[in-house]
């Protein structure tokens, strides 16, 4: 392995085709931000677009903004921006609710989609990973609990054992693409193919995938996939999810958040709810307009690039940050905890440290923001957009500082968000 100077990490910067990006965002002087697979910085675009949103499209405009500024057509207009990054075609994906409320959706779908068919109705088993990000397993623990029909979460502690786990039981697998923890990548192609052959159906979250890395739902033969835009995507804190269903379960798709929205004309304000055909069934209510129209000023510079061009730079940004800190934190315990296998990584690096929290916190208070997952896992996201090789080189030497004088032990403390 050769040795890297900060200056080879300089260089890397000037030969970089996407360095060019870093000016589309606004990032705080003094700061490496390496947590943009938590909340994305902010697209420089986004102030003057929710001042016009608010003072033109709402304080002036009014109600006539549901038409004129297109506001009705959001959720599908975003939906459409957003479908190329995901391997989705157009009126196959809309931007709405949250991850959390998405997952509620496609999981009640599938399932009654999976208990309408003959082959499949007696199937009561969703298989998924222990390891999962939270919500998604609550939101099965509590649609399991609420249909009251036995239904049974089948969860496995290791990539290894899905294959095995998924058989003729199951009726749904819910992944996540990229695990928010290890980072680990899931082979997509590879498990929906082994789920269908099954006779079960898959629904992916894409949260620290869309953005990150190509995905290609429609390659892969997915079903159903839902995901964050306020990630990668950089849509603003809080910013809608996304939910996408292939379009041979659009007419089956049927959840039973069946609000007004969803519905094939909600200005005839009929009393019985009819599913409108296409995405738009997804829906639900009334959208957070502001919220909702930031998601396009994230959305727009990635108009202006390839998601190809994204992850060469990601793994290379990741394979340096790897290299430099066993090149220079070598001496201390940090144990690598996301795969070294380019096909199973998705763009960031975890590493654990029995004092992980500690040592974040310092890194934060010297302008190193990465953030904390238990158990120990201090975790660096890198968003290939506005993240520089010499920002790897600046953090992996404060981490060694850190590491080095043992200036951690002070930051102990929690809090609330980690
Ligand atoms: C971030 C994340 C979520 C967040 O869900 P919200 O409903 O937006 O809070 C869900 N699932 C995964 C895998 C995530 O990484």
């Amino acid at each position: 392995m050769t040795t890297m100077t900060r200056n080879d990490c300089l260089t890397l910067d000037q030969g970089d085709t996407l360095a060019g990006f870093r000016n589309e965002f606004s990032l705080p002087e003094g700061t490496i931000y390496l947590d943009g697979n938590s909340l994305g910085a902010m697209p420089k675009a986004a102030p003057a677009r929710a001042q016009q949103v608010i003072t033109s499209e709402w304080g002036t405009d009014l109600i006539k903004s549901w038409n004129k500024a297109g506001w009705f057509d959001l959720p599908s207009r975003l939906g459409n921006l957003l479908a190329p990054l995901i391997g989705a075609a157009e009126n196959e994906v809309v931007v709405t609710d949250s991850t959390s409320v998405n997952l509620f959706k496609a999981l009640a779908a599938g399932l009654q989609i999976q208990a309408s068919k003959k082959e499949t109705v007696g199937r009561k088993v969703i298989v998924s990973e222990r390891s999962n990000f939270p919500t998604d397993l609550y939101m099965a623990q509590g649609i399991t609990r609420w249909l009251d029909r036995g239904y049974t979460i089948r969860l496995v502690d290791t990539p290894e054992e899905l294959a095995e786990a998924i058989n003729t039981e199951a009726a749904l697998v819910m992944l996540t693409h990229v695990n928010y923890r290890t980072g680990y990548l899931h082979d997509m192609p590879a498990l929906t193919a082994h789920a269908h052959k099954q006779g079960a159906l898959i629904l992916w979250d894409l949260a620290h995938s869309a953005g990150a890395l190509p995905v290609e739902l429609k390659r892969a033969n997915a079903d159903f996939a839902v995901g964050c835009t306020y990630k990668y995507l950089n849509g603003g804190p809080g910013s809608p999810a996304f939910i996408w269903v292939a379009q041979r379960h659009q007419e089956a798709f049927q959840h039973p958040l069946s609000g007004w929205w969803g519905h094939a004309s909600p200005f005839a304000m009929q009393p019985a709810f009819e599913a409108t055909a296409g995405i738009r069934r997804a829906l639900c209510g009334t959208q957070p307009i502001v919220s909702l129209a930031m998601v396009e000023c994230g959305l727009e510079v990635f108009a202006k690039t390839s998601m190809q061009a994204i992850r060469a730079k990601s793994l290379a940004l990741t394979d340096l940050f790897i290299q430099l800190v066993e090149q220079r934190c070598s001496h201390h315990p940090l144990e690598l905890v996301t795969p070294r296998m380019h096909a199973q990584r998705g763009s960031q690096v975890s590493f654990r440290h029995a004092h992980g929290y500690a040592v974040m916190q310092s890194l934060i208070a010297r302008g190193v923001i990465g953030d904390y997952r238990e158990p120990g896992i201090m975790r660096f996201g890198f968003t290939p957009l506005y993240v520089r090789f010499s920002d790897v080189w600046d953090a992996v030497e404060i981490l060694r500082d850190i590491l080095d004088t043992a200036d951690y032990s002070m930051n102990a403390e929690r809090h609330a968000v980690t």
